[in-house]
């Protein structure tokens, strides 16, 4: 297999890419990334060594090189996203251009090139809330905020492909990843960083929205599976991980860091925060999906990188002053 990886610097495609470089039939792997401010090739580390990795700085709406990338492979997998939640509420129009726009150009250059599989890597925040039961792939979109807004289009964009073109498109929809290399903006990193740096951390609504964690290698895991067996056209959520609320979340990090609730400061509700998103992931389990990350030990992992790598978080880590609690800053976003 030549796979063309898009988005292979950020913090799961660089995860998958260290993980399917070594397999027998990878011919070789050719990661695009623009580099934005979620990309680093330190993230790759040692997977530059590999005489089958290739990097190419570039764009993916950028048609002319897409093109050129995706008739040179036979498989993409495709991450490459503007990925937070927060920045999405005033940049929206990024999101549209990466999200949905760039994907199209890579779903019309598989489509031309003819290439054995796409893999488009979404979100079950695409679902949008649920206030009790799991959604199942053939749930309704319903996305609440602009970032699971462009990641439903672009699935819905990267699916036409499939059944306008016969398109071989596969879309994975996974619960929230945790695990080392993750930018410090989002949750996990944020408060660990912080923590470690004794600084406070903010709570919204009393912590009570809750989340689905997965390990960053199960959804590796779970989207190499679809990459080989899944069946073009069908789409896969990819859950799993352990149900929290961010209070929970927020006790076992506090016990991790060794810090107390005195390090926690609670802020109204940012804007259009989901309560709960939940997924049925039976389907990717009848292919031989099955997460083998435990949450704790996971997550003591996730946090001992961050204290043994003060060199990769904290020149992107934000300003260390705590935030107060303002009328204003009170509906500003926070983290994902
Ligand atoms: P990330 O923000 O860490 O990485 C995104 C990568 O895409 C970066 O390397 C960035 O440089 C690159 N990129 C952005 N715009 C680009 C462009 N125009 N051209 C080329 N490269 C570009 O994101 P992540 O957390 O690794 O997420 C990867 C994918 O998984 C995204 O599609 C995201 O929507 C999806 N996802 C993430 C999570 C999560 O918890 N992180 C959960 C479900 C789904």
């Amino acid at each position: 297999m030549k796979l063309l990886v898009t988005g292979g610097a950020g913090f799961i495609g660089s995860h998958f890419v260290r993980r399917i470089l070594d397999a027998d039939d990878i011919e070789n792997v050719t990661v695009l990334d623009a580099l934005t401010y979620a990309g680093h090739t330190a993230n790759l580390g040692q997977a530059f060594l590999s005489p089958k990795l290739d990097f190419v700085h570039g764009d993916i709406c950028d048609a002319e090189l897409v093109d050129r990338l995706v008739r040179q492979h036979t498989a993409v997998v495709h991450f490459a996203a503007e990925s937070h939640v927060d920045r999405s509420f005033t940049t929206a129009g990024t999101f549209l251009t990466t999200n949905v726009h760039g994907t199209q150009i890579l779903a019309g250059a598989a489509m031309r090139h003819s290439i054995d599989r796409f893999v488009h890597v979404s979100t079950d925040e695409v679902y949008g809330p649920l206030l009790d039961g799991a959604a199942t792939e053939d749930y309704p979109l319903r996305p609440t905020v602009p970032y699971a807004a462009s990641k439903a289009a672009s699935d819905l964009v990267a699916l036409s492909y499939w059944h306008t073109y016969g398109a071989p498109v596969c879309v994975t929809r996974s619960s929230n990843n945790y695990g080392p290399c993750q930018h410090p903006e989002k949750i996990i990193p944020l408060f660990v960083t912080r923590l470690l740096r004794g600084e406070r951390v903010t709570l919204h609504d009393r912590g009570q929205h809750v989340r689905n964690w997965l390990h960053v290698e199960d959804n590796c895991a779970g989207i190499e599976l679809v990459l080989r067996r899944g069946i073009p056209g069908e789409v896969y959520n990819v859950g799993g991980g352990t149900d929290l609320s961010s209070r929970d979340l927020t006790e076992q990090l506090l016990n991790i860091c060794g810090a107390g609730w005195d390090q926690v400061t609670y802020i109204p509700d940012r804007l259009s925060n989901d309560l709960r998103y939940a997924m049925d992931w039976s389907k990717l389990a009848a292919l031989g999906y099955q997460p083998t990350h435990d949450f704790a030990a996971g997550l003591i992992e996730t946090a001992n990188w961050y204290r043994n790598n003060p060199d990769r978080w904290a020149p992107l880590s934000r300003s260390s002053a705590a935030r107060c609690v303002t009328p204003d800053s009170a509906r500003e976003p926070q983290h994902a």
